[in-house]
């Protein structure tokens, strides 16, 4: 198999739906060069159109909430909830989909969330059926969150239908931020998520699974309502990161930060990762984003440093230390817990983790999955 990277940022194609152009330069860099000559202003006025069309709809439907906003209380979710309440003059109610066994830092920072004057649902769903959940795209797709974040999407749209809401705002468009646009489109409308590849590839009914006793009825918070029934309804869902020039990932963080918002404690070894802001509320992605890691040939600290090299921060040079450094990392404390919830021993873990390692990309030496790519350079394995 060949690899290659974008050849502006440390992007690899082995991403799932990731579009490379003609120049080898991934789909998230040529937006972030688009940002220079969108016309933000006009953006601006098409975003306060929606906030008062959803105003004047929710008055009719004599509803005192306006927008419905998912938020975990993480960064994005802070910036999300307070520009729409304080810059666009909405009343969101916001619902958090809790994650199972939710972390410290995570419930500090819903009630930070909180305490700056929102209502919120929190929707915990069936810790029982989350685990088996968990299990069941561990064992099957070598995801261990994979169908908890059925829920985190779903639930806001469920909402936002029975409480008769017009309209969704969520955060950002995995098409622009990462360049995975081969299955969505990358604008402004979040009805497009049940594009996305863990939502329509793959459909939430596959979960169902009679010899573990999961039923349809347990997958009601996982599955999105008819997106056609929800525009009948007259209701939209947007994405803010598409209206809104400061959208980052970075500002995001010190919007939040500013505002009570507190990170992982951790070395950052542990964490994989350089950054100390997201995945605040549930500690399997950790541990996930090292199961990616092996599958894809890049982990979480790639993300952050192809945001960071798009925004001008690092150089692409730069940015091989911190990948080289962080990439792929995961302290042991959080395979055990992985080990621990999941309900297997460390043996079964790594047994069936080995399964989904791309041999291409990893080979074993002396007990341990070690890279046979060099980061930042096109490798091919058959060379
Ligand atoms: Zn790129």
């Amino acid at each position: 198999m060949k690899m290659r990277y974008c050849k502006r940022c440390l992007q690899p194609d082995t991403r799932p739906n990731v579009v490379f152009d003609d120049e080898q330069i991934c789909f998230a860099c040529r937006y972030e060069e688009s940002k220079a000559t969108i016309d933000w202003e006009a953006r601006e006025a098409e975003l306060k159109a929606i906030a008062d069309e959803a105003k004047a709809e929710a008055a009719k439907r004599g509803n005192i909430y306006d927008c419905v906003i998912g938020v975990s209380g993480g960064k994005d979710s802070t910036f999300q909830a307070l520009y729409a309440r304080d810059r666009l003059g909405l009343n969101p109610l916001l619902i958090n989909c809790a994650p199972d066994e939710i972390t410290e830092i995570g419930r500090h920072n819903l009630d930070n969330l909180s305490n700056q004057g929102f209502d919120i649902i929190t929707i915990r769903p069936n810790p029982i059926v989350a685990k088996k959940l968990a299990r069941k795209s561990f064992f099957e797709r070598g995801n261990i969150i994979a169908a908890s974040e059925y829920c985190l999407w779903a639930s806001t749209y469920i909402m936002s239908v029975r409480f008769n809401i017009p309209l969704i705002i969520q955060g950002e468009n995995a098409a622009l931020t990462l360049g995975a646009a081969k299955n969505q489109e990358p604008t402004g409308n979040a009805f497009s998520v049940t594009q996305l590849d863990t939502l329509s590839q793959q459909k939430v009914e596959d979960f169902i699974d009679l010899s573990e006793n999961i039923t349809e009825k347990d997958l009601f918070f996982y599955k999105i309502p008819s997106v056609a029934e929800m525009q009948a309804m007259g209701t939209k869902a947007i994405f803010l990161q598409y209206y809104t020039k400061e959208w980052s990932q970075v500002t995001n963080a010190d919007f939040a930060v500013a505002r009570g918002l507190i990170g992982r404690q951790d070395d950052l070894h542990d964490l994989g990762r350089y950054r100390r802001y997201t995945a605040l509320d549930c500690d399997m992605q950790i541990p996930n984003q090292l199961i990616k890691y092996l599958k894809f040939g890049f982990g979480y600290a790639t993300d952050e440093i192809c945001y960071d090299i798009r925004e001008g921060r690092f150089s692409r040079e730069e940015g091989l230390w911190y990948v080289n450094e962080y990439d792929g990392l995961c302290g042991q404390k959080y395979i055990d817990m992985a080990c621990r919830y999941l309900s297997v021993t460390e043996e079964e873990f790594w047994e069936t983790v080995d399964r989904f390692v791309n041999r291409d990309l990893f080979e074993k030496k002396d007990g341990k999955w070690v890279p046979r790519f060099t980061v930042g350079t096109d490798y091919d394995s058959e060379a």
